[in-house]
């Protein structure tokens, strides 16, 4: 049973939303999440084209070195949420090709946003729901919409944005100044399918030297197959910045072009062909608050900026928000977002 007063709204279904909402459900909060998304996952993102196209566009897989995370990835590869993708990741820099060091790389099955779903499968998640204002009145918050309507009363309210949207919510508080002092860099992504299988024999690569940072054979992760040969291309922080106005189609066909003067190769014919435009795709890995909460008013603030980036980041930031709004109540932690 929930008890009175532990009210709490949640802006964002990423990971780091869903980690905290998870956590305070499961410790008896009234949570409610809200997302302008079609779905959840943010920046763990799959699109799907055509019935056998698919790509990871954002987040392409994760790490896990928190035992709390690892305790919730033993859990979701037990479950089939997600697997270890063992496809061969090297460096590429000028034609020369090198080999990084193995590290277990966990990634969604069927796609990025499994972890998310999971993570959301027993919370109450409004979805297509942009918040767009929110005041704290003598009952407690409420939320607005773009749509006019109103959400609450909550006792507490957690935004989970990246850092400069966060910063909009986050004014006047002195949140607000911290959000907007922390930048994020974007990145566009390419999202292509080959009309006959690219021969290279890695599946991903870091890439330097180039427009490009990274390049990955979305096809090689496990629990894709029957997939045609899809790709996904991000471009580094500068080139991204640099061509952020670019039409999509001019940035996917400037950073097709790139993909094979980084192979010194042609390329096969593409089959589909399109562009994602990143706006706050990567923090600050050097900042490590972790989350911000201030318990005379009710609010709390977590997401990757917080802490360190990458989908572990947005995880650790999100259960610590949720521990601190426990702490608050007088409460032990009793679960770890799993
Ligand atoms: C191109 C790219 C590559 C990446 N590669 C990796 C990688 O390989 N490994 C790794 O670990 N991490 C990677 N990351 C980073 C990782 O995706 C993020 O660190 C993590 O997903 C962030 O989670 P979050 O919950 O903090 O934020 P988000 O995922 O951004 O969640 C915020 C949510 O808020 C919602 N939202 C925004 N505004 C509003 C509003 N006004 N109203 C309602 N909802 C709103 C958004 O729709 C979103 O769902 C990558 C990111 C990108 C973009």
């Amino acid at each position: 049973m929930t008890a009175l007063g532990r009210t709490v709204g949640i802006i964002g279904a990423g990971i780091a939303g869903l980690a905290c909402a998870r956590t305070l459900a499961a410790n008896a909060f009234d949570v409610k999440v809200f997302d302008k998304g079609r779905g959840v996952g943010g920046r763990t993102a799959t699109r799907r084209a055509e019935p056998d196209l698919a790509f990871d566009h954002g987040a392409q897989y994760f790490t896990a070195r928190d035992a709390r995370l690892q305790k919730v990835t033993a859990d979701w590869l037990s479950r089939g949420v997600v697997a270890e993708w063992l496809g061969c990741v090297v460096r590429l820099e000028n034609g020369a090709v090198t080999h990084t060091s193995p590290q277990p790389r966990y990634v969604g099955v069927p796609g990025m946003t499994a972890m998310a779903a999971d993570l959301a499968s027993a919370i109450r998640v409004q979805t297509r729901t942009q918040i767009v204002a929110m005041s704290r009145g003598p009952s407690g918050w409420t939320i607005k919409t773009d749509a006019h309507e109103n959400f609450g009363s909550f006792e507490t309210v957690v935004v989970t944005l990246p850092a400069p949207q966060s910063a909009v919510f986050l004014q006047p508080h002195a949140f607000g100044a911290i959000a907007s002092t922390l930048q994020m860099t974007p990145c566009w992504a390419v999202l292509v399918a080959f009309e006959s299988k690219l021969e290279v024999p890695w599946d991903g690569a870091f890439v330097h030297n180039s427009p490009l940072s990274w390049v990955a054979r979305n096809s090689s992760k496990p629990g894709r197959s029957g997939q045609s040969d899809c790709w996904v291309l991000h471009a580094s922080p500068e080139w991204s910045a640099a061509h952020i106005e670019a039409a999509p189609d001019t940035a996917a066909r400037l950073l097709l072009d790139a993909f094979s003067s980084a192979i010194a190769q042609q390329l096969p014919p593409d089959s589909h062909l399109t562009a994602h435009r990143w706006r706050h795709s990567h923090g600050s890995d050097a900042d490590d608050r972790r989350m911000l909460f201030d318990p005379e008013v009710g609010l709390a603030v977590c997401g990757d900026w917080l802490a360190g980036g990458r989908v572990e980041g947005a995880f650790l930031s999100g259960v610590s928000a949720a521990e601190a709004i426990c702490d608050s109540q007088g409460l032990k932690l009793g679960e770890s977002g799993s």
